[in-house]
């Protein structure tokens, strides 16, 4: 018996009659994260960690039914052990652990090994079976330690408050708009976006302490943000927003900017490679510490990702899911779309 299977509608479990972030309606689903890829509309019920709960009624509805566990705490599906693990992704973020009569499997959804100093950092979980992403799976990704790319952000803020400059950053709303804000705090006053401010209230509701943060009317004046630090989701780069902004400097913060930012990308000015997912070395790093006697990628590089793994001994295949269409996909058109 295998106690994963992949259907047309996601990852199931046969022998515990649930999914994993499934992408079509089902009566159970175990969400490994909030973003919408993975968090999708219309299952009878949910179970995720207690902070993708404020997420998920957010963004699908208070009305459904939500189940939520702490991590590593155990429940019983129909026999199987189900628990989350943290992932490192967003904050809330899980990798599930499932257990059948000694065999087990994990389903990491997205992870990073970095430790943001926001999400719980990523617990390696042994396993027999791990289904892992591969977004970033190419050897050229290898991310700066965090501290050396927090400072970065800081110095570029510093010299916009020297020039007269408003530092406006483009950043996902659920996982990077809360990390640049870390990063930043202290240096200024920071304004975000409605929409972001919406997913940060969701988080302080659960006991998650967020910088301080305004949210402007952009219907007014928006004269006093100049000197200031201002942070917009992706789909509002050229938009009237960010034309309203007196005086400013933009930065987009995707882990795409690695080999691309060398270059000035559409009207931005700056760009950091600011990443949710483990690079190359962190996911090889990941995958061989589970001893996984089969790995399946999800989404991203997985043809190459999957080929090198079976090159180094491991058994590896390939998956074809609906994930990947969200936060890096939005983040990766503005990047590499040239502007009108
Ligand atoms: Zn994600
Ligand atoms: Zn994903």
């Amino acid at each position: 018996m295998k106690l994963i299977t992949f259907t047309k509608k996601g990852i199931y479990c046969p022998q515990g009659k649930f999914y994993i972030d499934p992408w079509r309606p089902v009566e159970m689903a175990v969400i490994t994260h909030g973003h919408a890829d993975h968090a999708r509309w219309g299952m009878k019920k949910y179970l995720c960690h207690h902070f993708t709960k404020p997420i998920l009624y957010q963004r699908i509805g208070v009305d459904i039914e939500c189940q939520s566990i702490g991590y590593n705490e155990v429940i019983n599906i129909n026999g199987v052990k189900v628990s989350l693990h943290p992932a490192g992704h967003i904050i809330g973020s899980a990798q599930v652990k499932l257990e059948y009569k000694g065999y087990s499997s994990v389903i990491s959804g997205d992870y990073k090994i970095q430790d943001d100093g926001l999400s719980t950092p990523f617990e390696l979980v042994k396993c027999n079976e791990f289904v892992t992403e591969s977004t970033f799976g190419l050897p050229i990704y290898n991310w700066l330690d965090i501290e050396e790319l927090n400072k970065r952000l800081q110095n570029w803020v510093l010299r916009n408050k020297e020039n007269g400059k408003t530092s406006v950053f483009i950043g996902y709303s659920l996982g990077k708009a809360q990390r640049i804000m870390k990063a930043v705090e202290g240096l200024g006053k920071i304004h975000v976006h409605y929409s972001i401010g919406k997913l940060n209230e969701a988080f302080e509701n659960v006991g998650i302490r967020l910088p301080d943060y305004e949210i402007p009317d952009f219907k007014e004046s928006t004269k006093y943000l100049q000197n200031e630090i201002v942070i917009v989701p992706p789909a509002l780069l050229d938009s009237s927003i960010i034309r309203k902004i007196p005086e400013a400097a933009t930065a987009i913060c995707s882990g795409w900017m690695q080999v691309r930012g060398a270059r000035r990308w559409r009207s931005a000015d700056a760009g950091f490679p600011m990443s949710d997912h483990a690079d190359w070395a962190g996911l090889l790093q990941a995958v061989k510490a589970t001893e996984a006697e089969i790995v399946h990628v999800t989404h991203g590089q997985t043809e190459v990702f999957s080929k090198y793994l079976n090159e180094i001994g491991m058994k590896a295949d390939v998956i074809e899911t609906l994930y990947g269409e969200d936060e890096e996909e939005a983040e990766k058109e503005i990047i590499e779309n040239p502007g009108p």
